[in-house]
């Protein structure tokens, strides 16, 4: 079928999906999203994306129990209609329709609005080559554990590293800690262990980070979490960013140095293999 949309209850072409001007998630970016790609008819990892999901709404006090919203099935819906061989399914939930008002009101209905569309694919050169990033103070408000759709620092900044000639920023906090990318976790390789970044607020649980502790134990591959400085990554045997949408992707220049030699290195290269063994099995 192709391009496709749902919103609140109904399927559409994308271009004939509307919401309201008084919509909150519209008004005060006051919702959550979930990204989740299906490979076939099968979403991959789909149980941590409707336990982040339900996490993200709690944490903005939204109950969403009483409104008996099947995430599942519409996603599944979604994706059996728009018959992608690879989907990416975009779904949001706002806390609903009121005439703007800070405080909102605990009678609203949330709006639910999907997208299923192809999912983007990663340029084999880029792959190849791997990619160049820049580093920026991280002005984000603290609970980026929430995936909210309040993401203007993250824009703006994605923007700006393109204009000067990056692929994507990395958010650095206080004492050079190392935090996320744009929209992907960040890894670094150091003697010959995986280094991520803790998991608390100030980054975002990616499932796919979840998903590479687990390819890691399937090849016997050390990985830990622990704080990783700026300096731990500019002197990183290898570095690498995930997300849902572009799985593993190295990372092989620093603000305009290269880390190591510049090319992707064999742990990150030995890991994405399993990465890739492992999609259309869960
Ligand atoms: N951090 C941020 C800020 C993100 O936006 C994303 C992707 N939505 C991720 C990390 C990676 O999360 P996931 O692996 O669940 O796509």
């Amino acid at each position: 079928m192709g391009e496709l949309a749902y919103v609140n209850g109904a399927f559409c072409e994308p271009t004939k999906a509307v919401i309201s001007i008084d919509d909150r998630g519209f008004q005060f970016a006051d919702s959550v999203y979930e990204v989740v790609v299906a490979y076939g008819s099968e979403p991959f990892r789909m149980p941590e994306h409707l336990a982040r999901l339900r996490r993200s709404l709690s944490l903005i006090d939204l109950d969403i129990d009483q409104h008996n919203i099947d995430f599942d099935t519409i996603i599944r819906e979604g994706i059996e209609r728009a018959a992608f061989d690879e989907t990416m399914v975009y779904l949001q939930v706002t806390r609903g329709v009121q005439p703007r008002s800070h405080l909102w009101s605990d009678d609203l209905t949330p709006t639910v609005v999907a997208t299923f569309r192809q999912k983007p694919t990663v340029k084999p050169e880029t792959r190849e080559a791997g990619i160049a990033v820049m580093t920026v103070n991280d002005t984000r408000r603290v609970e980026c554990e929430i995936k909210a759709t309040a993401l203007l620092p993250n824009v703006v900044a994605l923007k700006r590293a393109r204009r000067a000639g990056y692929k994507d920023v990395i958010f650095v906090g206080p004492d050079n800690e190392v935090r996320e990318a744009s929209s992907a976790n960040v890894f670094a390789v150091r003697d010959g262990t995986i280094v991520t970044p803790v998991r608390d607020a100030s980054i975002l649980q990616g499932i796919t980070r979840g998903y590479i502790f687990d390819c890691a134990a399937r090849i016997d591959q050390p990985i830990e979490e622990r704080r990783l400085t700026l300096a731990d990554l500019a002197s990183a045997e290898e570095a690498f960013l995930s997300s849902t949408t572009i799985d593993i992707l190295p990372v092989t220049r620093l603000n305009g140095s290269r880390i190591a030699a510049g090319h992707p290195g064999p742990v990150t290269q030995k890991l994405y293999q399993a990465f890739l063994a492992g999609l259309r099995a869960g």
